[in-house]
């Protein structure tokens, strides 16, 4: 039987795959998301700008992973 995987957890595994092959994802220009390097539009937000820079995608996977760690602690705490 599989567990659903908790999302936070997903989200942090997400975002250190995402460090470890920057050169298959890009930055999305319009909502900042990350997608894969395939993508024609952001499925965010629709937007066809994108940053493919290897440092701009791994310091955003870094930055979204530590965004969902506070929310995970801000829930904590209420
Ligand atoms: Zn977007």
């Amino acid at each position: 039987m599989n567990a659903p995987e908790d999302p936070k957890d997903n989200r942090l595994k997400q975002a250190e795959k995402i460090t470890n092959h920057p050169e298959q994802y890009k930055v999305c220009e319009g909502c900042g998301s990350i997608v894969v390097v395939r993508a024609v539009t952001c499925p965010s937000c629709h937007a066809y700008r994108f940053d493919s820079a290897a440092l701009r995608v791994v310091s955003q996977a870094r930055d979204l992973a530590m965004r969902a760690a506070n929310s995970v602690l801000a829930s904590d705490l209420t």
